[in-house]
């Protein structure tokens, strides 16, 4: 397609999938769109783009930056916030990196980050949770956190199906579920109706990208989260459905907890991967105190939207925990945190979730060498103290330096290690 605003780098090759066979196919120079986000994002991007740069180089290769907008930028260029030449870049070129987008709250616009995930079909939001050496964390034993949070991206609650108090629809829907569905509870007087659904559809893929990535990563469990003892149709259905998935396409591949208990004694078998499920609120005190139990771990959106959060906490916080979006032959990469407004060109933030998130773009891309190389200089530059405010306020004699001064030192260790 042609670009009004955005430009197609003229050297870049792109990146290809087969949808047949399910293979990518990665040139040495892929044209990666490049969304810095709002706020912060004008921080983070360039830093993140920088360090992702020298990795590249290091390993024989070059990335060709496609920039696109949403959000602030998107209505200055466009005027609307998420043009449909942006959705169309990322589809078209399939791997793509982006920073935070702001999201009112109540009022105004949908999540861009939602509609974004909706319209690309982007239906697993993955968050590897580990800890690098050096960072400060609230926790005793924060290295004891290694666990990879699969977040379904596409339903739930965040469907968007919901209808505001007082309004006409609201009160009609209010009406049909009282009086064709039998629906009792509703308090007297305005109230705002959501929707919840949780599809099979929906729920055994993301379960399926779950078990597959267990798999191909020697994971020993795969842990179903929900809150099937309230919501027994949605929540509950996902962990069944999530079970069916394990014991249906398996094989012997797969067992689960009560297999484990029932017929080995609780001896896992090596190459054996275990699912079990736990409620919600009781998987979030056991990511505090039996961290170490826990692998991978996969939700419906909701849940995974409090518990990657909560688990990120554990490794050092929103600055350096990092994500990605996955559909079928395509990725979004970006950084947990937000657009964190208050502190947007100040070149003061931490843009280690963003460079790591980039990492995951390279591991996509099956950069693995450029990928260690990035963690590698990461943790070397944290170890020796060099960091952003955030990690300084809770080292001892840290030095605290800007986000373009991380960015560089990562990125000079990058050309050292190489
Ligand atoms: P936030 O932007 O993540 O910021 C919350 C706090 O986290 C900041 O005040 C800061 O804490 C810390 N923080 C975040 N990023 C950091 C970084 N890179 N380095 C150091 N510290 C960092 O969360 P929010 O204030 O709840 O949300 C702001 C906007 O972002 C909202 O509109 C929200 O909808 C949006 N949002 C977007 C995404 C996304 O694009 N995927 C995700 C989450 C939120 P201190 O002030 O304590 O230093």
């Amino acid at each position: 397609m042609s670009y009004d605003h955005a430009t197609v780098p003229e050297n870049g090759e792109r990146v290809r999938y087969d949808e047949t066979t399910e293979e990518l196919t990665i040139p040495d120079n892929p044209i990666v769109p490049l969304l810095y986000g709002d706020g912060i994002g004008v921080d983070v991007a360039p830093a993140a783009k920088q360090v992702l740069q020298a990795a590249a180089e290091a390993t024989g290769r070059h990335v060709e930056w496609m920039r696109v907008s949403a959000g602030e930028r998107a209505r200055e260029e466009y005027g609307e916030n998420l043009p449909e030449e942006t959705v169309e870049a990322i589809r078209d070129f399939r791997v793509a990196l982006k920073g935070p987008l702001t999201t009112p709250v109540g009022a105004g616009f949908r999540s861009l980050n939602v509609a974004l995930r909706q319209k690309l079909d982007l239906y697993a939001n993955v968050r590897p949770t580990y800890y690098l050496e050096g960072v400060p964390s609230p926790v005793k034993a924060p290295q004891e956190m290694d666990m990879v949070t699969f977040r379904e991206n596409t339903e739930d609650v965040y469907a968007g199906i919901e209808w505001e108090a007082g309004t006409e629809d609201g009160e009609q829907v209010r009406t049909f579920l009282e009086e064709e569905m039998d629906a009792e509870g509703i308090h007297e007087g305005p109230v705002g109706i959501g929707i919840k659904p949780i599809t099979e559809f929906g729920t055994k893929r993301l379960v399926r990208e779950a078990i597959d990535y267990a798999l191909e990563n020697d994971r020993d469990s795969v842990t179903l989260i929900h809150k099937g003892n309230i919501m027994k149709y949605t929540e509950g259905q996902f962990r069944d459905w999530g079970y069916e998935v394990a014991q249906e396409e398996y094989g012997e591949a797969v067992i689960t907890e009560d297999t484990l208990w029932e017929e080995r004694d609780g001896e896992q078998p090596e190459d054996t991967l275990v699912v079990n499920d736990r409620i919600a609120d009781n998987m979030l005190q056991q990511l505090l105190t039996r961290t170490a139990e826990y692998d991978v771990l996969a939700m419906p959106n909701l849940n995974g939207d409090y518990l990657s959060d909560a688990a990120g906490a554990q490794i050092g916080g929103l600055g350096i925990a990092p994500g990605a979006n996955f559909g079928e032959g395509r990725v979004l990469a970006e950084p947990v945190h937000g657009s964190a407004p208050k502190y947007a060109g100040q070149d003061k933030v931490n843009p280690t979730a963003m460079i790591l998130s980039g990492r995951l773009l390279f591991e996509y891309l099956g950069w693995e060498d450029a990928a260690d190389l990035i963690g590698e200089a990461v943790e070397q530059t944290i170890a020796s103290k060099y960091v952003t405010y955030d990690l300084h306020r809770q080292i001892e004699g840290g030095e605290k330096v800007s986000t373009s001064e991380y960015a560089e030192r990562v990125a000079e260790t990058i050309e050292d290690l190489a």
